[in-house]
């Protein structure tokens, strides 16, 4: 069992993977946070409409899902972050 990055409490693998079933491609093992740490808004996503995991540290809700972001970095070559560059009403 991995420890919690965040709150250092062991990490219920079960419950996270519920917590994360919202987001494409992420399971627990990509995370090193417990359930409790992880958030994840609904339908946050600009790119794909799909969950976002909003960083614990974070106090604004992400624009791109993990997924999408990795797809971002990839195509363009440079991070884009978290949230898009553009200002949303
Ligand atoms: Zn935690
Ligand atoms: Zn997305």
């Amino acid at each position: 069992m991995k420890p919690c990055h965040s709150c250092q409490s062991v990490i219920d693998e079960y419950l996270l993977d519920k917590q994360l079933e919202p987001l494409r491609e992420l399971t627990a093992d990509d995370f090193n946070v417990c359930a409790d740490c992880a958030t994840i808004v609904a339908d946050a996503c600009v790119e794909c409409g799909g969950a976002v995991y909003v960083p614990r540290s974070g106090s604004v809700t992400p624009d791109y899902c993990p997924a999408c972001r990795s797809d971002l970095i990839d195509r363009t070559g440079h991070d884009p972050g978290w949230t898009c560059s553009h200002v949303s009403g």
